[in-house]
């Protein structure tokens, strides 16, 4: 077991490289309807099941018409029109125009659609009107322009949200054929804990943890399992840990610490744990613990030993356990997503060099009068601050390398 802390960036390699390791052919397979498949994690390709468009489709109300004819903005009979949902109807006799709407099969013949606006109309004819012009294509999808018959458009490992649920729709899938999601064991150590259904006495406090990973491991695409809280003792941990070791990965929250109860380390390294890293350069989360389990007849059980401490499990959460969560879900891209805001005020490195920072924060978005994502750090009593972290919707991530953290500074920032 190597006590040396890795950077951040060398943490997130190992984990990275690790999710990659893990090979999606071995994963269960199972079939939802299209609308209880958000979230979940495509294990065959959506293929089209024709070209799409299907047909020349219009993508305006207006005329068709031959773009040379129309382009001399004369007066052109309307021989026909054709509304969405018709059949193709036509050709297009040589100098007229064809009354269409939007979503409509263009005419054979057509090579455009002049918009409704940029035409005047006489009776039973049209013209371009004369400070407008129409070149061939214009607001004409043509047939198979955005796919194929038979092209796969999302490939497997894709992560199923509106516009692929869309898309399936378009190519009439009804259900889908996704990964069984991960089953991951959550367990909290600590003789400080109650349920969240008991009073507190005296030195305890309710078991926020368990929710809280719970929630994580949903949103990162697993399935959660809580385990009843073990007791601060190597006997306790020893029976939890054998009742976690049929899950596709195990979180435990708290004692990874140096204290004198935390047990964690030395239970795992019983079961003959591999220990990947036992530290990182960050804050919150320093004492984090990443490794695996070996089993009999499964691949190593991979584990995270999170600190206990709220705000330091969801960063590391987040950070390393989320992407195993996400690559064990059979999904391609594992995260995390990390996007850029600008420092809404100057703010405090306020800890020694050579850490990582992940501070909860507070990102505007949509800031007044446009501009980049505007970010400020929530004020904190240190990470057991939940209604600090409650009041926050990211971790802004202050790396070891920013010289300046004045305002106005970029900073990459991790979604809540
Ligand atoms: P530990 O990592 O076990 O040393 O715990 C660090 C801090 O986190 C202590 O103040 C614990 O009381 C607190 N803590 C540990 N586990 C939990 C939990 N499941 N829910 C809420 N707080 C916790
Ligand atoms: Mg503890």
């Amino acid at each position: 077991m190597s006590s040396e802390l890795l950077s951040y960036s060398e943490a997130a390699t190992i984990v990275a490289s690790f999710a990659r390791g893990l090979s999606r052919s071995r994963l269960a397979v199972e079939r939802v309807r299209l609308s209880n498949s958000t979230g979940r994690v495509l294990a065959e390709s959506i293929v089209a099941d024709q070209d799409q468009p299907a047909f020349a489709r219009s993508t305006r109300d207006g005329f068709a018409c031959r773009a040379a004819e129309a382009s001399a903005q004369g007066f052109l009979p309307i021989a026909g029109a054709t509304h969405a949902g018709e059949a193709p109807a036509g050709p297009l006799p040589g100098g007229a125009m064809w009354e269409i709407m939007t979503g409509a099969p263009v005419p054979a013949g057509a090579d455009a659609v002049v918009m409704i606006e940029h035409v005047e109309r006489e009776a039973e004819r049209v013209r371009l009107l004369s400070k407008r012009s129409i070149a061939a294509g214009d607001n004409v999808v043509v047939q198979g322009a955005q796919a194929r018959q038979g092209d796969e458009l999302v490939s497997a490992g894709a992560v199923v949200g509106s516009a692929q649920i869309a898309l399936a729709a378009a190519c009439g899938f009804a259900e889908l054929a996704v990964y069984k999601r991960p089953r991951v064991a959550i367990l909290t150590t600590g003789d400080e804990l109650v349920p969240v259904d008991q009073e507190t006495g005296p030195g305890q406090i309710r078991n926020s943890n368990a929710p809280m990973l719970a929630a994580l491991v949903v949103a990162a695409g697993g399935e959660p399992r809580v385990l009843p809280t073990a007791a601060d003792t190597a006997a306790a941990l020893d029976a939890a840990l054998r009742h976690a070791i049929d899950a596709d990965l195990l979180l435990i929250s708290g004692g990874v610490s140096a204290g004198k109860f935390d047990l964690v380390e030395p239970a795992l390294a019983r079961m003959g744990a591999t220990f990947h890293f036992t530290g990182v350069r960050i804050q919150p989360g320093k004492p984090l613990v990443f490794g695996e389990v070996p089993r009999r007849e499964e691949r190593p059980l991979p584990f995270f030993g999170l600190p206990g401490n709220p705000i330091s499990s969801a960063a590391t959460f987040l950070l390393f356990a989320a992407p195993v969560v996400a690559a064990l879900a059979g999904a391609t891209e594992v995260g995390p997503r990390f996007v850029s805001a600008q420092l809404s005020r100057a703010t405090d490195r306020n800890a020694k060099r050579g850490l990582t920072r992940f501070l909860p924060g507070l990102c505007d978005f949509n800031p007044e009068g446009g501009g980049l994502p505007q970010v400020a750090t929530v004020p904190w009593h240190g990470s057991g601050d939940l209604p600090a972290f409650a009041r926050s919707n990211c971790f802004v991530v202050l790396s070891e390398e920013l010289s300046s953290l004045d305002a106005g500074t970029m900073v990459r920032i991790l979604m809540l």
